[in-house]
């Protein structure tokens, strides 16, 4: 897989081009290699990003947004290769991918009413003949770096609305799937989107800091782990950039007692394991108020026993990791939670995997009895492991949530409004659900989270995303008007 510039593939102009594997988590097969920028590829990504510019910036609001409409009737009309692409290099199952694909979609919908959302103010007669109006306009060629948990979707949170509010874009993809990327960037070529406007890189960490040390980068709009997040936060606005890095997570889902148990069991096991726990708005801490615990520990250990863990391709309910060393990663945690006196209910380590080759795969894993102090519940693990932990009151589970150091997403369920509303006051998340387990805002809305998972300011696409790809500037204006007052050196004041 090569890099995508002036909308036409390239090996980079590295002297000596460096690859990296990537696989098919669910057989361990290598299926291709992706390149490796270094500072002189991204310096032609970026200078090809900073010439499209002028022009695209200059492209009326009307023909922007056509070239929108098309990609999103393109993308529409073939989302199902998008879905199997990722399954391929992900691991998530096929359904799954082709729902990352329809929420990236809704963003490409949002962003086609970009004329309506770029509507300025005007004030006429501010003072005595003087109006005053304001717009905002786009910043120039802005930095998208993606995490591998939705190749496809996470670009898409950003992509459409810098696009058409008149930037360009220099994404540079996870490393470990790739494809999802290019194929979006072909797409534009089709749509009809001109040389340069989006801009492929591929690479690891020394193709991030040439974008993230750039001068002619002027936002970086960044998703991933925690330190990184934070790293390009700290990094990028040293260098004068606009940014938001969304990070981490260890979201909860707090049971109160009068909550129906059946229709939390499924939740749970919706937003424990769908994407493999992949997903920064999984539930990792399931916090049980009450008596609760034993019966709904049983209804979700039924569940989870009956889960099919598999190749995504063959209507399995679960799929692999995305890597062998992750896989690794998240039985060690497994361990580790058995080590430190967690009661290990269902056991994903071992398992009947409907696959051929050597996958990555854990099954779906749950814990009882865990506690606070315990490396499964301090630490982000990133895979199919739901950790139960049993609390006396509604006071205790927020106070629980709220010390956490990650507010991404959270869920209540409970018949109680008042509960409820409640929760939505006190806690410190920023995506709250009510009896819904995985509450990932529409388009239209913004997505983040607080605390130490997002750096920055602003969340992603809504009105916050429109305010972040763009800056306002206010006009005040007066012709030919014979009352200005002629000298006058005081401060201008209104008449
Ligand atoms: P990651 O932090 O390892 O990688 C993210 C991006 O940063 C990739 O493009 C990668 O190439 C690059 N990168 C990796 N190491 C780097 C380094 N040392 N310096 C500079 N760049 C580096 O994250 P990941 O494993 O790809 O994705 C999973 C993580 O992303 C999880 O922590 C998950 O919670 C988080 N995530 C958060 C959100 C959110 O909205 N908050 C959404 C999706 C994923």
């Amino acid at each position: 897989m090569d890099h995508w510039i002036d909308n036409a593939y390239t090996e980079g102009v590295e002297p000596n081009i460096e690859r990296a594997d990537v696989t098919n988590p669910a057989t361990g097969v290598t299926t291709g290699q992706v390149v490796m920028a270094g500072q002189a590829t991204v310096d032609q990504a970026v200078a090809s990003a900073k010439a499209a510019f002028p022009a695209w910036r200059d492209t009326s609001l009307s023909k922007r947004t056509q070239i929108l409409f098309r990609y999103r009737e393109l993308l529409n009309e073939r989302k199902e290769e998008l879905a199997a692409l990722i399954t391929a290099e992900h691991g998530k199952v096929l359904d799954d991918a082709l729902g990352e694909v329809n929420r990236g979609l809704e963003v490409v919908e949002f962003a086609c009413g970009m004329p309506n959302l770029l509507k300025g103010g005007y004030t006429e007669n501010a003072s005595t003949n003087v109006d005053v109006h304001s717009k905002r306009q786009p910043l120039g060629p802005v930095a998208i770096i993606s995490p591998f948990n939705f190749p496809a979707m996470v670009p898409m949170w950003f992509f459409p609305v810098a696009i058409a509010a008149g930037n360009t874009v220099v994404i540079k993809p996870s490393e470990k799937d790739p494809s999802a990327v290019n194929w979006e960037a072909e797409l534009w070529k089709e749509a009809g989107l001109p040389d340069g406007v989006f801009n492929v890189v591929h690479g690891g960490k020394p193709a991030v800091d040439a974008l993230l040390e750039h001068d002619d980068i002027k936002a970086v709009s960044f998703v991933g782990s925690t330190p990184i997040a934070k790293y390009v936060y700290e990094t990028a606005t040293a260098h004068g950039k606009r940014v938001q890095a969304l990070g981490g997570a260890k979201n909860h889902m707090l049971v109160l007692p009068d909550a129906d148990l059946d229709m939390v069991a499924d939740n749970a096991i919706n937003a424990g394991f769908g994407s493999a726990g992949e997903r920064c708005m999984a539930i990792s801490a399931l916090v049980a108020v009450g008596d609760i615990a034993d019966e709904l520990v049983e209804k979700i250990a039924e569940r989870a026993r009956n889960l099919r863990t598999g190749d995504g391709t063959r209507g399995t309910d679960m799929g692999p990791l995305v890597t062998s060393e992750h896989r690794d990663k998240v039985a060690g945690y497994i361990d580790a939670g058995e080590r430190e006196g967690a009661t290990v209910v269902v056991d994903g380590r071992d398992g009947d995997f409907d696959a051929d080759g050597n996958g990555y795969f854990v099954g779906p894993t749950l814990f009882d009895h865990v506690t606070p102090e315990m490396t499964i519940y301090k630490e982000e693990i990133f895979g199919p492991v739901l950790s139960v932990l049993r609390v006396d009151t509604y006071e205790e589970g927020l106070e629980l949530s709220n010390a956490n150091p990650y507010g991404n997403g959270t869920a209540i369920f409970t018949n109680d409004g008042g509960a409820a509303r409640r929760f939505e006051n006190e806690v410190e998340v920023g995506m709250i659900g009510i009896n819904v387990p995985i509450p990932v805002p529409m388009a239209y809305y913004s997505f983040g989270g607080w605390k130490n998972s997002l750096f920055g300011d602003t969340h992603a696409h809504g009105a916050e995303g429109v305010h972040f790809f763009t800056r306002g500037k206010a006009v005040t204006t007066r012709w030919s008007d014979p009352s200005h007052g002629g000298i006058n050196l005081g401060f201008p004041q209104n008449q």
